[in-house]
């Protein structure tokens, strides 16, 4: 349930970096191209991903993260 709001990075990557730079608890590159490795979930780990998310260069970030409900 809820699979649009998993974050993650498409195939538009072009490996330029920027978001590993942004925040690189959260992304990583991958050969080349960068991937999530964690989800945010946090409202600072939430922010850090949607300012990667807009400053990448080719909307290679894709996803709507939410913060998690402790139950
Ligand atoms: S900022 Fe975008 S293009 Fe650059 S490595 Fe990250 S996902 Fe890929």
């Amino acid at each position: 349930m809820a699979d649009q709001n998993i974050c993650s990075v498409n195939g538009n990557c072009i490996g330029c970096g920027v978001c590993v730079n942004i925040n690189n608890k959260l992304f990583a590159m991958d050969g080349g191209h960068s991937k999530v490795i964690k989800q945010p979930v946090t409202s600072e780990e939430i922010a850090s991903f949607n300012m990667a998310k807009s400053s990448c260069p080719v909307t290679a970030i894709v996803g709507e993260p939410k913060i998690a409900n402790s139950l």
